[in-house]
């Protein structure tokens, strides 16, 4: 079969319908890519942007398409200027370092410079940058590791995406970046979506896993990568001879492991799997019904406010209250009181005040002594 575009031999099978040349292929793919950016009208011209890249395949695509859109010379050139950071996770990449260097030489061929910085950092209230291109010392690794332990590994697992976006967030202050560029497939995010609806965060749906997290006030988070398929990364780094690192994670039982495993069977035997899940993500809009500008403390999704009817949580935890107290000693008004305002008794502390529904379940069954300092005080501070 030929090539859908120029008539050579089309090597390239996509869908297991279309045909393509190399050429085509990769040049259709880099187009798309720069038209995700564009078409949005996210980013005004010549902003610095933050790319964030884990080693993986999507990230080693992100950078060489990066390095493509910013090198041509046409009206096609993609107007940014990159500034790049690569996260060490050592809780799930068992060759956390190894992945940190190949990530610093794969910047190094493209004449870039990277930051490398701990996840672990995310316990400090602020973080220096350490020196480009450098592996730096894992000094808070302890107490990051204390604070993952005391939690069930579902909720760690939800928790530490936030952590992993609060932490980027932080370091495109330090680099006055306005935009972050994350490389998450569509895999990811529809995996991300039912993990979030089963965890209670379908009002934030659409900042995790559309095109755009607004969520911060001055600095955004985009996800350029996610119309790219599987099959397309796969050719697009066999052609262009590129080396991700191989991240060999460790195995979990936990929510989003079963969901991640539900939807990639399922896509093995109904490709239009994860093309569906995403584009009813795209569908979901956000509620938004106050004006409010409080935010959560820890995944920092603007707080619902109070409103006059009785909704499902509320009641929830005034039976809880109800059924704890003594028969004889019912007062009505006192246990409605402490429904709404005691953090002890309540299944949802802090819940619509200093916490989101999925944070505050996230924190019922946490160790809170074991969250950072800065987290603490913030969640318990008096207003
Ligand atoms: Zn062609
Ligand atoms: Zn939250």
């Amino acid at each position: 079969m030929n090539c859908k575009k120029c008539e050579s031999p089309g090597t390239v099978v996509l869908r297991q319908k279309d045909h393509y040349c190399e050429n085509c292929f990769t040049t259709g793919i880099n187009h798309k890519f720069r038209a995700i950016i564009g078409k949005n009208r996210a980013i005004p011209p010549n902003e610095q942007v933050l790319v964030c890249l884990s080693g993986g395949t999507s990230s080693t695509v992100l950078l060489d398409m990066v390095f493509n859109g910013i090198s041509m010379s046409n009206h096609k050139k993609l107007r940014i200027t990159p500034c790049f950071v690569h996260l060490i996770d050592s809780v799930h990449d068992k060759n956390a370092d190894k992945t940190a260097n190949i990530v610093i030489n794969q910047c190094k061929q493209y004449d870039f410079q990277v930051y490398v910085i701990h996840l672990s950092e995310y316990v400090q209230a602020h973080t220096n940058l350490p020196e480009a291109n450098s592996v730096p010392a894992n000094k808070n690794e302890e107490e990051f590791q204390a604070m993952l332990r005391s939690m069930p590994v579902t909720v760690r697992n939800d928790y530490f995406m936030k952590i992993r976006s609060n932490l980027l967030v932080r370091v495109a202050e330090q680099l006055q970046c306005n935009y972050i560029f994350t490389a998450e497939t569509t895999a990811t995010l529809a995996i991300n979506l039912l993990s979030n609806l089963t965890m209670g965060r379908g009002a934030q749906v659409q900042d995790d896993v559309s095109f755009y997290d607004g969520r911060n006030d001055s600095i955004k988070i985009l996800r350029p990568m996610k119309d790219i398929s599987k099959e397309e990364l796969d050719y697009y780094i066999k052609i262009k001879n590129l080396h991700p690192a191989d991240q060999s994670t460790f195995q979990q039982n936990s929510l989003q492991s079963v969901i991640g495993s539900f939807v990639t069977e399922l896509q093995d035997s109904f490709p239009a799997t994860i093309s569906t899940i995403c584009k009813t993500a795209d569908k979901i809009g956000t509620y938004n019904n106050n004006q409010s500008n409080e935010k959560c403390v820890l995944c920092k999704s603007i707080l619902r406010t109070k409103s006059t009817k009785l909704t499902a949580l509320e009641a929830t935890n005034f039976s809880r209250v109800v059924s704890l107290q003594s028969p004889s000693n019912a007062d009505f008004k006192k246990m409605e009181h402490q429904a709404n305002y005691s953090n002890e008794k309540s299944m949802f502390p802090y819940v619509n005040d200093r916490l989101c529904y999925g944070c505050s379940r996230n924190y019922s069954e946490i160790d809170d002594s074991t969250l950072p300092r800065f987290i603490h005080d913030a969640i318990q501070s008096i207003t």
